[in-house]
């Protein structure tokens, strides 16, 4: 008799986006005439940038050719996609990694799902809040989440992100082993200043904390004082793994590419106190449960990193944050307060009134019929709020903020 991993029988029963979907589908059977803008999943738009086209047709036709054919690759990536990651991401930015501190997969989800393969199940863990839901229920699976009780994990350290303290998360009074941060954030669409983030590093070197930094929206920041990558603090290396993705970046959330950052100085420990390295864990991990990108896919996202590849994939972030500038100012002419949306493409609306964050989405929904996504869902300090996304195609991102702008009159 084969017995479940009862941990996934504690996760809620549907999946944010899927409550969304049914209850926007309600809404068009009965309410067939009506249009609906969808500013809800945080989806890409505008089509592949040309030099990556370009180039994955190119690895198509090498693929046909005997001489040139390839079967499996190594499972952490081919060199020429880390070289280019290295030298365009961080050595542009004063940041040296090995080429063995890189590893390409599929996306971020996966391996900001599966880091905590490598650590035991009875870390504690925390969290921004709002956040990410992947890490929560991640953590939920591998049974260190503890029981939910109104909404909060009983394990996990939520650390709240409000208009009340700008969404800068204050370390806290205790010490926690793992500790979650997504700069920009999904949902606020708010960043951390290179003093803000120092304060974390310092706490994570203070108390021997893993950070596991996302830095998926990288692409997004304008403000020169946000750092991009958590290397840029002293002596994180020594403490934080990081995420990056082309899913946001370059329009790949249906190609699937990422890569994580694990530094060769980064430790934890055995319960007897042995020190182990944890870029040879994850090698480990990735070498039995991962075969790798495809070639396709790792040519097309070394393309990124040309010449034009660095222009039109600007070009596209241009339109995403152009879209973010004219959602921000619509939702301010009516009064609304919101943030975030200057460094990321994400606008996390304030409710009038303290209003519910479901009770919002819905009259959204069936006055305005725009679709955004409840704050709530993201976790308890999301509650209150609403995220709209600026992957939009313009011209829903201006019809819909004409059409909230009528609503709220
Ligand atoms: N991290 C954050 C914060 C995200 O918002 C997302 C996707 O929405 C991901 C990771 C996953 O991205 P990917 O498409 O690379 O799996």
């Amino acid at each position: 008799m084969a017995l479940v991993n009862e941990h996934y029988l504690k996760l809620p029963g549907s999946y944010l986006f899927s409550d969304i979907a049914k209850k926007v589908n309600t809404f068009k059977v009965t309410h067939p005439k009506q249009d609906v803008i969808r500013l809800g999943i945080g989806d890409v738009t505008q089509p592949l940038p040309d030099a990556v086209i370009k180039a994955m047709h190119k690895a198509v036709d090498e693929m046909a050719i005997k001489e040139t054919f390839r079967g499996y690759g190594p499972e952490q990536g081919y060199s020429f996609l880390i070289d280019a990651i290295i030298k365009n991401d961080f050595a542009n930015r004063g940041i040296y990694l090995d080429p063995s501190e890189v590893f390409i997969n599929d996306g971020a989800k996966s391996d900001t799902g599966n880091i905590g393969d490598i650590l035991r199940h009875d870390n504690s863990v925390g969290v921004t809040d709002p956040i990410y839901p992947v890490y929560i229920d991640s953590n939920v699976m591998a049974g260190r989440a503890g029981v939910l009780e109104d909404g909060k994990w009983s394990n996990i350290v939520y650390i709240p992100c409000l208009s009340e303290n700008d969404f800068v998360p204050q370390l806290p009074d205790r010490r926690i082993d793992i500790l979650y941060l997504c700069y920009p954030n999904n949902p606020t669409g708010t960043t951390l200043s290179k003093t803000e983030l120092k304060k974390w590093v310092n706490y994570a070197l203070e108390n021997d904390t893993l950070i596991l930094f996302d830095a998926a929206y990288e692409a997004y920041i304008q403000d020169p004082d946000v750092p991009h990558s958590i290397y840029e603090i002293k002596g994180a290396k020594k403490v934080a793994i990081e995420f990056r993705s082309f899913s946001k970046t370059a329009g790949f959330t249906g190609v699937r590419c990422g890569y994580t950052i694990v530094p060769k100085e980064l430790n934890a420990t055995t319960l007897t106190g042995e020190r182990i390295p944890l870029n040879k864990l994850w090698n480990r991990h990735q070498c039995t449960k991962f075969n790798g990108t495809s070639y396709i896919t790792q040519r097309a996202a070394e393309a990124v990193y040309s010449p034009e590849g660095k222009e039109q994939v600007k070009e596209i972030i241009n339109y995403y944050m152009t879209n973010a500038k004219i959602m921000k100012q619509g939702i301010e002419a009516t009064g609304l307060k919101v943030f975030g949306g200057d460094n990321a493409p994400y606008l996390w609306v304030k409710t009038p009134n303290g209003m519910p964050s479901w009770k919002f989405f819905e009259q959204l929904l069936y006055e305005a019929n725009v679709v955004g996504t409840p704050g709530v869902g993201f976790g308890p300090s999301g509650e209150g709020y609403l995220r709209l996304t600026a992957f939009g195609a313009r011209e829903d991102c201006v019809e819909a903020m004409r059409r909230l702008k009528n609503w709220i009159k």
